[in-house]
């Protein structure tokens, strides 16, 4: 049999298209037919981008300005017939580039991997039941479900749209959402006006619908442009290229101080030969080369170490901006609580009851002054838990050792609450079918649902929503015995707000009955006979991870604001139990809480002023969050925003840092975020907030590290050659340096681990240089000392007596054991190596350890005595070269001891 995936199913009529897919429309796909599928068609993936091979990629890696240094070093070298340091140099380009090659692989399979953590699920229909599955295993002839928020996961001929708009611009470019209809269409329709189809990797903005499958994997419309275009991840980030800008500048700065010296010495009638050769180690010695691979490095790491935390970073610049965020704007629900919901109040009829149980569980009971009551006595009530069962999307699955919630927990409360008075979901469902429905949307804030009570009488409908919104809605009410009477929309509201400020979220639910004829509608709603029938009130305890992360916050500087779709008192009295409002002393909190009523009366002026103010923002619509963002931005906040439904992907992209929620949130918030939250807990914020700032740490840590070695080497070559000397240091011990301690010792700081009081300090602010005066100073003071050392050893060396070779050998060592030394200064650039834990990196301990044998093996083996004229040494040099390194970390931590001191004046501790 063949499978038609040609491309011409929007000319044909749905059910033609479903015979040549071999699909039935309702039942769908069965489990074995999906399996052989999977196996003939493959995994719904897009083929691997066509990256550069390996050859090519390693190619590359001699594109660089460093390389083409060496590389006239060598045929320099070779000219002056020094074939064994020619050998050498063209030898370390080669590890170089070897290096380099695997360096950025290590990189790239970093964040490939976080590209395979965001797979997203896609909701098939199979052997007639409705299932999620990841959109890896689509096949041709799958029966996919799409609701607003989704991915569309393959391409689908529609066969049922229901007020479906999509966005398409990740295919077509086309930022308006494309509307859908379920038509027929002519042939030679363009792409961007196929109504009947919907692509793979677009976005369901609106509505929902069902279609078959008739591509997947590279078939796809996506996968076609994928294969001609094809996408690299992308590694850079502002600080990535702020270090390659600031390299390539230092580059050719190094460059021409190269050719000066260059000149100086050949004008002195020093022999051209001798003086190439210093100005080549000096440009190879001072270039900085390490640099933008060990940042791009330090950050993959930082990403790793955030993915572990469960913080996926979808854009690699979030690293470092999370490092700097000032402000964190998070949802409450789910976020800051744990979002297990449980009904414990009810109030209808006029009367309140208290709701018993535990969780999901069943055995809770309804309960009035402590005692049982039979709800079939108390019609107002009974209705209340009726609407909270039928206006109901979500369902509670028996699992192994306990239940799982498919849906809302918000709707799940109302599951249980109903059970525990005997009105299950099944009797529900079997007694009122349902026709229609009007999905939950936080700009409506109510569901309602449409349905037909079996004894066919006249339909009715049963919504339920904010309470706001329901008394909006209502002209009645039902007292205690069931029957009608006018609406106090007064007392309802104030009932309503008692329970909120009991932490409780509150539900109201009501019913109407509509005209046969008259489908349903926000419109037909507002004009229906509606009655109220009751609150629901559920508790939803906070996390306890989150409120400790909150006091984290909180000493770290970044400042924390609920920000949620649910009632003011509720979430003033949560965000009480977090410390997030200060009380001003009578009680009341002027100022700290602010509603969507006050964000749409505050103009654009007074918004910041507002927004820095307030801690609470409650009714916020998705576009309030936006204007949140952009306010607290004007300020120069970097602000963090949390999000999971579709209408907040603008406010997701236009924060600093916008992150989604990975169980709860759709895919068009996925898309719009820089960051994945994988269990959704405000802690998880403040973790990779944590994480970002120690990468940043790490990545100052490094440069303050390299920088004196290259400064150093190229200043004793420029010293040596203004006084006349013989060079202490050649080209390809330079080489030699420059290599192994890099490899061997910097690298060890990119694993250096958070030090304790990262989110003890406020956050670094965005425009200051990543190299404070502090740091510039100390990288000065030790280029200085490694001069002092070198230089000073050299000529000791060389005055008692020794050969140039050997005096020469000491001059590398004191730079490779200087630098050795000061890493440990390095590995907190403010506490002492005490305080830090000299054993706390055991990176740095077996680099050093390394680095100590590759020394010992460069000073006596033959070999490579003859590779990099160096000669063995003895144990007298070996002692003051120690003494130097000592004396260089003494200094420094002495530096870090006085400066710590003057702060503690400073402050007055
Ligand atoms: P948040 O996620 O910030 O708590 P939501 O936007 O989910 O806020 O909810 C806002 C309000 O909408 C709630 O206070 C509740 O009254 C109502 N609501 C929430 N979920 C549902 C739902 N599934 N059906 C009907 N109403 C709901
Ligand atoms: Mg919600």
């Amino acid at each position: 049999m063949g499978i038609e995936t040609d491309r011409n199913h929007h000319e044909l009529p749905a059910h033609e298209v479903l015979v040549l897919v071999e699909t039935d429309a309702h039942v769908g796909l069965d489990a074995g037919e999906a399996r052989d599928r999977l196996r003939r068609f493959g995994h719904n993936v897009l083929p691997p981008v066509h990256r550069r091979g390996p050859l090519l990629r390693f190619l590359l890696q001699f594109h660089n300005p460093l390389i083409y240094i060496l590389l006239v070093a060598a045929a320099a070298t070779l000219a002056l017939g020094e074939t064994v340091d020619a050998g050498v140099i063209l030898g370390v380009v080669l590890i170089n580039a070897v290096i380099g090659y695997v360096q950025e692989s290590r990189a790239e399979a970093a964040l490939d991997a976080l590209v395979a953590m965001t797979r997203t699920a896609a909701t098939v229909v199979r052997d007639g039941t409705t299932r999620r599955i990841s959109s890896d295993d689509v096949v041709p002839g799958d029966l996919v479900m799409l609701e607003a928020g989704d991915k569309v996961p393959a391409d689908l001929r529609l066969i049922e749209v229901e007020d479906l708009e999509v966005d398409e611009s990740a295919l077509t470019g086309e930022s308006v959402a494309a509307r859908k209809e379920q038509t027929v269409l002519p042939t030679g329709t363009v792409l961007g006006d196929r109504a009947n189809m919907a692509y793979s990797s677009t976005l369901v903005s609106r509505g929902r619908g069902r279609g078959v499958a008739v591509a997947t994997g590279a078939q796809t419309e996506i996968g076609t442009i994928h294969r001609l275009v094809g996408t690299a991840t992308d590694v850079e980030t502002p600080l990535t290229r702020k270090i390659a800008q600031f390299s390539k500048l230092l580059t050719v700065a190094i460059l021409a101080l190269a050719a000066v010296t260059f000149a100086i010495g050949f004008a002195r009638g020093e022999p051209a030969g001798e003086m190439l050769t210093a100005a080549v180690a000096l440009a190879v010695g001072a270039i900085p080369e390490g640099l933008p691979p060990v940042v791009t490095i330090t950050l993959a790491i930082g990403v790793s170490r955030m993915a572990r935390r469960h913080a996926i970073v979808r854009k690699l610049p979030a690293v470092e901006t999370l490092g700097g965020t000032t402000v964190i704007c998070t949802d409450k629900t789910g976020t800051l609580t744990r979002n297990e919901m449980t009904v414990r109040e009810l109030w209808a009829g006029g009367e309140a009851f208290q709701v018993t149980g535990d969780g999901y569980s069943p055995g809770g009971r309804l309960e009035r002054d402590g005692r049982r009551v039979d709800v079939a006595t108390v019609p107002a009530v009974r209705d209340c838990l009726v609407a909270g069962v039928a206006c109901n999307d979500t369902r509670i699955d028996d699992r192994d050792g306990g239940v799982e919630v498919v849906g809302d927990p918000t709707e799940a409360a109302l599951l249980v609450s109903g059970a525990h008075a005997d009105v299950d979901r099944e009797s529900v469902a079997e007694a009122l079918p349902r026709l229609d429905s009007l999905p939950f949307e936080s700009e409506t804030r109510y569901m309602a649902t449409l349905h037909e009570p079996d004894g066919s009488g006249p339909p009715v409908v049963y919504i339920k929503g904010a309470t706001e919104m329901i008394v909006g809605l209502a002209d009645a009410q039902l007292d205690a015995d069931g029957a009608q009477i006018d609406l106090d929309a007064g007392r309802i509201l104030a009932e309503a707000n008692a329970l909120a400020g009991r932490a409780l979220r509150v539900l109201a639910f009501a019913r109407a009955e509509l005209p046969k004829e008259a489908g349903l509608g926000h419109d037909h709603l507002r004009e229906a006979h509606v009655v109220f029938l009751g609150l629901q009130a559920m508790a939803d305890p906070p996390r306890s991870e989150a409120v400790s992360a909150v006091a984290a916050c909180r000493s770290a500087g970044i400042g924390v604001k609920m920000v949620t779709g649910d009632h003011v008192a509720t979430a003033r009295a949560i965000a009480d139990e977090f410390g997030l409002v200060e009380s001003a002393g009578d009680g009341q909190t002027a100022g700290a809480v602010m509603d969507g009523n006050d964000l749409a009366a505050c103009g654009d002026d007074d918004l910041p002023d507002a927004a820095e103010r307030a801690s609470v923002f409650a009714r916020v619509s998705p576009e309030q969050k936006l204007r949140l963002v952009r306010a607290l931005q004007s300020r120069g906040h970097v602000v963090a925003m949390t999000g999971d439904g579709v209408n907040d992907a603008p406010a997701l992209r236009q924060a600093d840092i916008g992150i989604a929620m990975g169980r709860s949130g759709t895919e068009v918030a996925k898309e719009a975020s820089d960051m994945v939250l994988t269990d959704d807990n405000f802690a998880t914020i403040e973790a990779a907030a944590e994480e970002g700032r120690g990468v940043f740490d790490n990545l100052t840590k490094f440069i303050v590290w390299a920088l004196p070695t290259s400064m150093g080497e190229g200043l004793v070559i420029l010293v040596a050659i203004i006084a006349g000397s013989t060079l202490p240091i050649l080209p390809v011990q330079v080489l030699w340096v420059n290599m192994t301690t890099a490899v061997a010792l910097g690298i060890a700081l990119a694993f250096e681990p958070r030090e304790s009081d990262v989110m003890l300090r406020p956050p670094r602010d965005p425009s200051m240089p990543l190299l404070t005066p502090t740091l510039v100073w100390r990288i000065a003071l030790v280029s200085f000392l490694m001069v002092l050392g070198a230089f000073g050893l050299f000529h000791l060396e060389l005055a008692n007596g020794a050969s140039d070779a050997a005096a020469r050998t000491v001059a590398v060592n004191v730079f490779v054991m200087i630098e050795l030394t000061y890493l440990f200064n390095c590995r907190s650039l403010e506490r002492s190596i005490v305080s830090v834990g000299v054993f706390s990196n055991r990176w740095v301990i077996a680099g050093s350890l390394a680095m100590i044998v590759l020394q010992v093996l460069f000073t006596y083996v033959p070999a490579m005595n003859t590779l990099f004229h160096t000669a063995p040494i003895n144990v007298g040099a070996w002692a003051r070269i120690a003494a130097v390194a000592v004396g260089v970390f003494a200094v420094v931590g002495t530096e870090k001891l006085l400066r710590r001191a003057r702060a503690r004046v400073a402050d007055g501790r």
